[in-house]
């Protein structure tokens, strides 16, 4: 018998312990973040490809000629359910944030000759698109959505392209988008950005895994991806809807010329030419192993069952809601995704709390623009059998968030954030404004609160620049 290592023990014992507090990633009552399918053999799959691959590296495809043959895999099945062309190549990233940052600086560079680059995109594109902006220097250009649909404009789209003539390199649109969970109009945008010879993007980082089994049923029938012929890249996570453990995602490229400008390559320094693809060097091959035997596992019928049963979970759970008082879902879901709103008797932020003391995890959004707050869901596989249980905890939140009514920011308090100006506060102010949200308390210390009811609907009532200040203040704090 071999005596049990008490120190091993003992890590796992604590590495237990610190999840008790997170968020269960299993169970289908998580309804942001994480995607459960219900299988647990695709689980157990994932798992142990990420720890048998967790230390090879990609950073040299000679060097690891099994990731290389991986990464072909998930392209040469995605490609047909893109109806992407023959010659279109694709690459494996970590998220869909990388997949974006890519897709923009290779727009970016491919236009050597643009000194002042612009996108433009929806107001409804994923913040992504804002970081990708802020990382490399090329502006965005955001332009309403109708605010009926929270769909994309094209014909706005078309006179913001024609108003920065000779400096877009890129369009993008959202297949669905995150916070509504619409479809913009592919097509429309497709022909405007193809007659202007602009890349166009489609972010289908949430749909890309759901549209195509979803189509073939005949529930979608837009074209979204590359059947149309002015979209030039397309990205899709699979650690949402492919189910598979965190840190992978795929962009692909109409042709190779267009892909071109994403890879990297230094030799101008004594170590190894540095080769790149993507923005990470050092790379675990462990997501993309992990992403590689889940895919296989499933396969094109496992995510056809997957991709219906959380479509169906979908539909009952907007019809569930429209049948709700008080709630009213923002639009009809065309996937796997609801946006919901209130009326004036309670507020999304107070609801999502009340939810979360019935065991149900739903994220709340701010207002924006002409947009109102809502609730977000992600609705997977896991939850579709879940849908009466969501629908009565629900109801119950509801009525909680009424008797309770919306949280009132205090007007003086509503009228100083819409006045301050982020950029004159310094770090005492800062302190002094988390104690206020409700974000800090003695001395300073930060700690995200139990309720946090207040502190959303006090932001809601700041504008984005101050909420993001703040929030940043926050998480600067947090992680001293
Ligand atoms: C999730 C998501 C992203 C960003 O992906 P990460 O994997 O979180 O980096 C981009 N666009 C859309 C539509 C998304 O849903």
């Amino acid at each position: 018998m071999t005596t049990p290592d008490r120190a091993a023990d003992d890590v796992r014992r604590r590495l237990l312990a610190l999840r008790a507090d997170d968020l269960p990633t299993h169970g289908g009552r998580t309804l942001a973040y994480v995607y459960d399918s219900g299988i647990a053999e695709a689980d157990a799959l994932g798992r142990e490809a990420l720890a048998a691959y967790g230390a090879t590296n990609g950073l040299d495809p000679t060097a690891f000629p099994s990731l290389l043959a991986m990464e072909r895999d998930l392209v040469t099945f995605a490609r047909p359910l893109f109806h992407a062309p023959a010659a279109a190549v694709g690459t494996v990233t970590s998220g869909g944030t990388e997949s974006i940052l890519l897709a923009v600086q290779t727009a970016r560079d491919a236009h050597p000759d643009i000194t002042d680059p612009v996108m433009v995109v929806p107001t409804t594109i994923h913040a992504a698109f804002h970081k990708a902006s802020h990382y490399f220097g090329v502006e965005r250009v955001s332009v309403p959505v109708d605010p009926a649909t929270f769909r994309a404009d094209p014909a706005a789209i078309a006179d913001a392209l024609d108003a920065y003539a000779g400096r877009v390199v890129l369009v993008a649109a959202s297949a669905p988008s995150y916070a509504h969970g619409v479809l913009d109009p592919i097509p429309a945008i497709g022909e405007v950005a193809a007659a202007r010879g602009v890349r166009f993007h489609v972010d289908a980082c949430i749909g890309g895994w759901v549209l195509p089994w979803l189509e073939r049923d005949g529930l979608v029938t837009h074209p979204w991806d590359f059947a149309v012929e002015g979209v030039t890249s397309v990205s899709a996570d699979l650690h949402k809807y492919a189910y598979t453990p965190k840190g992978v995602s795929l962009l692909l490229h109409r042709t190779p010329q267009l892909r071109r400008p994403q890879f990297f390559a230094s030799a101008d320094w004594p170590g190894y030419t540095m080769l790149n693809a993507t923005m990470q060097s050092t790379k675990s091959g462990g997501p993309l192993a992990a992403a590689w035997a889940v895919v296989s596992y499933l396969g094109d019928e496992g995510y056809q069952t997957l991709a219906r049963r959380a479509y169906d979970g979908t539909r009952a759970l907007a019809a569930g809601v429209g049948e709700t008082p008080h709630l009213r879902v923002a639009a009809v879901p065309e996937t796997t995704l609801v946006a919901v709103t209130t009326d004036d008797a309670c507020d999304v932020f107070t609801l999502s709390d009340a939810m979360l003391d019935r065991g149900w995890f739903v994220q709340p959004q701010m207002a924006y623009d002409e947009l109102p707050a809502t609730l977000h869901l992600t609705v997977s596989a896991a939850t579709c059998d879940l849908v009466p249980e969501f629908l009565e905890a629900l109801r119950d939140a509801v009525a909680e968030a009424v008797a309770t009514g919306p949280v009132v920011v205090d007007p003086q308090l509503r009228a100083a954030a819409q006045a301050l100006d982020p950029a004159s506060l310094d770090d005492d102010a800062f302190d002094g404004l988390l104690a206020l949200a409700g974000l800090a308390g003695e001395g300073g210390a930060v700690a995200a609160p139990t309720r946090m009811a207040p502190v959303n609907a006090l932001l809601d009532a700041a504008p984005p620049p101050l909420r993001e200040a703040l929030l940043i203040a926050f998480l600067d704090r947090m992680t001293r």
